[in-house]
């Protein structure tokens, strides 16, 4: 179970709504699986040119490069690596881990789709090397507008496994 303050769901649910259609992204920090802070991190899939696009090769982005950068943003995100390490580093420095990453779905459910869990083994495949905890996958699902909805998710072996999310009284 992740143990969430009220105040950082709704600090990611507005991070959410301030980027539709594109969906936002960041990453979770805190200790012994509850969070203490979020640190927002661009998207930079929502920002690219097409021709940015184009020079940006990788298999994972090729079915991209027919979307609108609309319809692009809204299947997908890329953390700007800059930021990743920033946030890294300040994390370390306060002693805390890394705890997750979340990221938006504007029109479709909180459930990673096939590009979320490919990422998400990606990262997998070099995370053991940077001496990293396993991170949870979070997702804040826009869909029902009036009612968004986090889920947060273990990826392992390309299968999603839903872990329980506890809010828990801001001070
Ligand atoms: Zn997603």
């Amino acid at each position: 179970m992740l143990h969430i303050p009220s105040g950082i769901i709704q600090d990611m649910i507005t991070h959410a709504r301030e980027l539709a259609p594109h969906e936002c992204c960041g990453i979770l920090s805190g200790e012994n699986q509850s969070v203490t802070e979020t640190y927002r991190i661009t998207n930079i899939l929502a920002t690219m040119s097409e021709q940015e696009l184009y020079r940006f090769e990788g298999a994972k982005l090729s079915d991209l490069k027919h979307l609108s950068p609309e319809e692009r943003a809204d299947i997908a995100f890329q953390m700007d690596a800059r930021e990743m390490a920033m946030a890294q580093r300040d994390i370390r420095s306060k002693e805390r881990d890394l705890l997750g990453f979340y990221h938006s779905h504007t029109f479709s459910p909180a459930r990673p789709s096939q590009t979320d869990i490919t990422i998400a083994m990606e990262f997998e495949s070099y995370r053991k090397k940077l001496n990293l905890p396993e991170p949870l996958h979070l997702i804040v699902s826009l869909e029902h507008t009036k009612s968004p909805d986090i889920r947060a998710y273990r990826i392992q072996d390309s299968k999603a496994t839903e872990v329980l999310i506890k809010q828990i009284a801001s001070e």
